[in-house]
């Protein structure tokens, strides 16, 4: 970065924009393997939430690979660079006193471990979406471990990448046990813990 680059404070900040939202911002972020449920329960958790009346974002790992990351592969390299790019983007959403959930392999702790790391002090929460390997491949709902079976894609997370587990995540899914509903329950029990939630929560029905 060149040394005439200077950071300029601007009158209306983070607090501003989050009271005025009267909601506490942060960044959920999601890791887990392909295919163990990051995007369908952190879409599941935004609809809870954006229907009583918090200000959400969702960041979902496909969609950005659309625009932001379009320019990425999955090379080690490329990966670092596709979390880097996302974890600033939640930043800057989170800075905007959203509720920011992220959904991504994010498979490096050390990558994680960074987008905790530029965000101010309790507004991470890593939740491990923990469903194993032999799971993901039968559910396997875009077809993409068959295809890197079959060598069709390469350096695929599970099966020739690797991917670090969380050693403490805020909050571990157990989502080979657990159903969608049941995941969004933990989850909003840990975040009315936390102070996010203004009026307690009500856990969802579960189905039989
Ligand atoms: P990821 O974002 O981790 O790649 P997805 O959410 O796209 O995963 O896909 C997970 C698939 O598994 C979906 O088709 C979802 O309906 C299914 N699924 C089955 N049981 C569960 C569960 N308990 N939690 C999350 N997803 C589940």
């Amino acid at each position: 970065m060149s040394n005439n680059i200077i950071w300029h404070s601007h009158p209306v900040d983070q607090q501003t924009r989050a009271s005025q939202k009267s909601q506490k911002p942060l960044v959920i972020w999601f890791t887990g393997l392909s295919a163990s449920g990051k995007s369908t329960i952190a879409g599941a958790l935004e609809q809870i939430l954006s229907h009583q009346g918090y200000h959400t974002y969702l960041l979902d790992g496909d969609n950005v690979r659309h625009g932001l990351c379009s320019d990425l592969g999955f090379s080690d390299q490329d990966r670092k660079e596709n979390i880097r790019r996302v974890s600033e983007v939640a930043k800057l959403a989170a800075d905007a006193g959203l509720i920011t959930l992220t959904a991504f392999i994010s498979p490096f702790r050390a990558d994680r471990r960074i987008a905790r790391e530029i965000l101010p002090e309790g507004q991470f929460v890593e939740v491990f979406v923990d469903a194993p390997l032999d799971v993901c491949k039968q559910r396997d709902p875009k077809g993409f471990y068959a295809r890197a079976e079959r060598g069709e894609i390469k350096q695929f997370t599970g099966i020739d990448s690797p991917y670090e587990k969380p050693e403490s995540p805020e909050v571990r899914i157990d989502a080979n046990r657990l159903s969608v509903t049941e995941a969004v329950n933990q989850l909003l029990a840990y975040l009315d813990q936390s102070g996010v939630l203004k009026a307690g929560y009500q856990p969802l029905a579960v189905s039989a």
